[in-house]
């Protein structure tokens, strides 16, 4: 199921173009493949939006993990 957060993803309106070879490659996979594998769904959803840094990319979950176990 597509990523309810895709039209308006702070990762695709500041840090990278969607229509480039990696966001196109990110998009494909994450937001419209399995958006639970994606490191800003991850902490956005144990945590919330605001604790998901802008430059976390969506491979990151080593990361993300770090992330959630600090402010869980
Ligand atoms: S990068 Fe992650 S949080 Fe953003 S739209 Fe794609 S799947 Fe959703």
């Amino acid at each position: 199921m597509e990523c309810e957060m895709l039209n308006n993803c702070p990762f695709y309106n500041d840090k990278m173009d969607i229509e480039s070879g990696l966001g196109r490659m990110y998009k494909r996979r994450y937001c419209k493949g399995d958006k639970m594998q994606c490191a800003r769904y991850m902490v956005l959803n144990e945590l919330g939006e605001e604790f998901v840094p802008i430059d976390l990319f969506p491979n990151m979950h080593d990361k993300a993990e770090k992330i959630i176990a600090q402010n869980k």
